[in-house]
């Protein structure tokens, strides 16, 4: 065990916060973790089931004398939050966050702290359709990418400490630029995430589909569209307000390729979705073959606690 920062603040003790704590405080990474949320309830259950130390009922409590500082709330929240702990934060601090969108978090949250602190923003690619400080579990993170998009001039040695303790709770660590970072989770997350909402809300306007039937024949596919459209309003109404270009952009080139299938479809061309579909079931191979999912045929969905790559 050796403790990697000091005081660990987690501002927003949802998932991400939850499972970060109980992975930290599994190793012993952290000497003391404090913990702050919006509302006195989810305060309350982090008290009762003992996720931080300390829990504050301010952020700017909260960080004070933090060698690390999280910020794990909703990428709409950053802003506000950045502007109350920003003169609170401790010299030499290094600030991180979890946000699903980055271009948009540095510009809201870099401005607002002060020269003295190191911001390294974040991002795991994990996650579950559940949200709240019960969520979170120790392994959320285990052989998932977390990408850093440090900012010009980061100091290496604050680099290396934070990709320490990451790794330690287990994830992959890689490093990208801020845009290039949301047009891969355009690609690989966002969208996705838009076309599943949408499925599901197509499924709900079919009055000729009653809803026993849709729940009765879930199995065959919808039920996995309808796990991720069950994922956190908030959370996802802030990515989509603040990735719009990257998103608009695939939301483009998707329909496009919806356009030339559904051409196949109606003209009969079963070449065109024959060779179509084999090169889809390879990308779905090289997910499998790096260690990203399983090949079972339930997709592994072996208990609540599987995590999905947000
Ligand atoms: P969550 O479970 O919904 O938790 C959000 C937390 O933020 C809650 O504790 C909430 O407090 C707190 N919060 C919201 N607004 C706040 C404010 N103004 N001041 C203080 N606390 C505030 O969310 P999550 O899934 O952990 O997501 C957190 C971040 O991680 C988001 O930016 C998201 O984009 C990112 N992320 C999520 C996933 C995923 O799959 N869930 C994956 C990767 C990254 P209350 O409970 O009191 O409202």
């Amino acid at each position: 065990m050796t403790v990697l920062y000091k005081r660990v603040a987690l501002i927003g003790l949802g998932l991400i916060a939850s499972s970060m704590a109980h992975a930290m405080r599994a190793q012993g990474l952290a000497g003391e973790i404090v913990g702050h949320a919006k509302s006195a309830e989810t305060r309350d259950i982090a008290l009762e089931i003992g996720l931080c130390d300390r829990v504050c009922t301010t952020a700017a409590e909260a960080v004070q004398g933090a060698d690390l500082v999280v910020l794990a709330v909703p990428v709409g929240a950053m802003a506000e939050i950045a502007g109350e702990i920003g003169p609170r934060i401790a010299k030499g601090a290094t600030v991180t966050d979890v946000g699903s969108v980055k271009r948009a978090v540095i510009a809201a949250v870099a401005p607002l702290l002060p020269a003295h602190v190191t911001f390294i923003p974040g991002h795991p690619m994990a996650g579950t359709e559940y949200s709240g400080p019960r969520s979170g579990f120790a392994t959320l993170f285990q052989n998932r990418w977390w990408l850093l998009t440090p900012l010009p001039g980061t100091d290496p040695a604050r680099l290396e400490r934070l990709r320490g303790l990451l790794t330690a709770i287990g994830a992959r660590v890689d490093t990208m630029d801020a845009d290039h970072h949301d047009l891969v989770l355009a690609v690989v997350s966002h969208t996705p995430h838009l076309i599943a909402y949408t499925m599901v809300g197509v499924a709900d306007h079919l009055a000729q589909v009653s809803n026993s039937e849709v729940i009765q024949y879930s199995a065959t596919g919808f039920r996995d569209f309808t796990r991720i459209a069950a994922s956190d309003p908030t959370m996802w109404r802030d990515v989509f307000l603040t990735n719009k270009d990257a998103v608009l952009d695939v939301l483009g080139r998707f329909t496009e390729e919806l356009f030339v299938l559904q051409r196949a479809i109606r003209m009969g061309d079963g070449d065109l979705l024959h060779a179509y579909f084999t090169r889809t079931r390879a990308i779905r191979r090289g997910i499998i073959e790096a260690g990203q999912d399983t090949s079972a045929p339930d997709f592994g969905r072996v208990a609540s606690t599987k995590s999905t790559g947000s």
